[in-house]
């Protein structure tokens, strides 16, 4: 049966039987359409809010099948979206009636450890580079739940535990190769095409489509040291006298403030099922004893509901709150923005609404920033915001129920925090697309912005890449 594609032009392209028989044996991967058992499964994604329907789903095995997918897109002027994780808040990795570029079975990791090299496939996730990396004692900075991608990720900057020893996961990108636009395999460094390379690491999803990822890992754990205590007042003191101690922390401490249900999850110890917490959660990236001394002022800021404190393995600490987001099921809408000060600044907020959430699921997080983030110059990369000391993360998260309620509940959290913003937004974390907010590509790259422009012009200059945080060609 022949299948009809979005075009660029929102007109539709016609693939016919033939076409179909002949790709079909053109690519490793299987070609999914809405006539196979497995197209419901295939076209899910993390969002749970998001339910896009592809007109045609190539699930890559590999280069050579990116390669032919992108000529096969610019051929008809194809929608093309590319999907790694799938964990796009707003969405960016499906749309209706597109071609869909999936990457998820492309998964390879490969370890170096002499040269504390980590080589990883386009549709890996995080998960699939610790396990391999921890086998080794080393760790690549990336998220906090290991089912996210590592290109999505990556590509829009990416925090997590590790970042204020080591930086973002996209300070650590040695290389990549990408197949651009015009369907050529490029590599990108600090010495093979250099502009792409300097928009690769912030600049999202504009400019190719990346196939391999080059990481410097170091050496983490396999024990690192973890502060988990679950506090429930309220009152803004222990939050306060957290972001008082994080300006006193070395880079070794990466922490985050969460505001949260506790689920009724046999994971979580029955005393805080259903209780509304403070965690002010933290990880040590180096010896675990040292660790215990360091991170013990945080579990004594209070008298903790409970303290899941303890040097634990690092793989744990990173899959640690993955039970929580099932995938296609939690609908999800999140905001955030960079904050100048610490934390502290924007107390009487942030505590007041993170004991006012719309939903259990509802999480406000505040990670704190700096250490060898904001060691990296602010030109290096086209990653937008180095300056900030802190963020604020509101991340509406609900199983049913009104999304416009939870929707509008976000954004005016965020509306009444923007007096503590730096007035730069974080990409990674943002439920909008930006044809809903218009400024939203230009708070979160600034003057870096223009530079990024004239990149994407020059690989992309008909922006076949646009279903992302789309930067205009210059
Ligand atoms: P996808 O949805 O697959 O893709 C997202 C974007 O990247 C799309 O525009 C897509 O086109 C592009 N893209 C994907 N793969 C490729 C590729 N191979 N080449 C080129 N472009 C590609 N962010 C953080 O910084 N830290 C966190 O700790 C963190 N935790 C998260 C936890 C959850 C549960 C979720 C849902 C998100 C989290 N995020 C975090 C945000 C996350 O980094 C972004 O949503 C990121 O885009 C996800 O990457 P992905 O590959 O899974 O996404």
């Amino acid at each position: 049966m022949s299948i009809k594609v979005e075009t660029l032009s929102g007109e539709s392209a016609t693939l016919d039987d033939d076409r179909l028989e002949e790709l079909r044996m053109t690519f490793r991967g299987p070609l999914i359409t809405q006539q196979d058992d497995d197209y419901d499964a295939v076209r899910v994604v993390q969002n749970g809010l998001i339910d896009r329907r592809p007109a045609l789903v190539i699930r890559c095995s590999g280069t050579a099948d990116v390669i032919d997918a992108v000529n096969l897109a610019r051929e008809y002027g194809l929608l093309a979206a590319v999907r790694g994780g799938g964990h796009s808040v707003a969405g960016h990795s499906v749309r209706d009636r597109c071609l869909l570029i999936d990457l998820s079975g492309m998964r390879g990791v490969w370890v170096d450890p002499d040269a504390r090299l980590v080589r990883v496939q386009g549709g890996a996730t995080w998960g699939d580079v610790d396990r391999e990396a921890q086998a080794f004692g080393l760790a690549v900075p990336g998220g906090i739940v290991s089912t996210t991608g590592v290109a999505g990720l990556t590509l829009g900057g990416g925090i997590g535990w590790l970042h204020r020893k080591y930086g973002l996961a996209c300070d650590n990108l040695r290389a990549a190769e990408v197949v651009t636009a015009d369907g050529r395999l490029l590599r990108a460094s600090r010495s093979e095409n250099e502009d792409l390379f300097w928009a690769l690491r912030g600049g999202g999803g504009n400019f190719g489509v990346v196939t391999s990822f080059e990481f410097t890992a170091h050496p983490v754990g396999p024990t690192v040291m973890c502060a988990v205590p679950m506090y429930a007042e309220d009152s803004g003191e222990v939050f306060r006298a957290w972001s008082d101690w994080t300006q006193t922390v070395p880079d070794e401490v990466t922490t985050r403030a969460v505001f949260w249900t506790i689920p009724s999850d046999p994971h979580m110890p029955p005393q805080v099922h259903g209780r509304q917490v403070l965690i002010t959660a933290a990880l040590y990236a180096g010896p675990p004893d040292e660790g215990e001394k360091i991170l013990q002022p945080i579990r004594r800021l209070g008298a903790p509901l409970v303290d899941l404190s303890a040097p634990m393995p690092y793989r744990m600490f990173q899959g640690a709150f993955d039970f929580f987001f099932t995938k296609g099921e939690l609908a999800s809408y999140w905001k955030s923005l960079f904050m100048s000060g610490p934390p502290g600044r924007a107390a009487d907020l942030i505590v007041r609404s993170g004991f006012a959430r719309t939903t259990p699921q509802t999480m406000i997080h505040v990670p704190l920033l700096g250490g060898a983030v904001s060691r990296v110059s602010p030109d290096d990369t086209a990653y937008g915001d180095r300056s900030a000391v802190s963020m604020l993360s509101v991340d509406g998260n609900w199983f049913d129920g009104d999304p416009a309620r939870h929707i509008a509940w976000v954004r005016q959290v965020i509306g009444q925090a923007e007096e503590f913003s730096t007035g730069r937004a974080y990409l990674n974390f943002d439920g909008d697309e930006p044809g809903q907010t218009p400024d939203l590509v230009r708070s979160a790259f600034g003057e870096n912005l223009q530079r990024l422009a004239e990149i994407k012009r020059r690989y992309d200059p008909e922006n076949l890449f646009r279903l992302n945080a789309n930067i205009a060609p210059a």
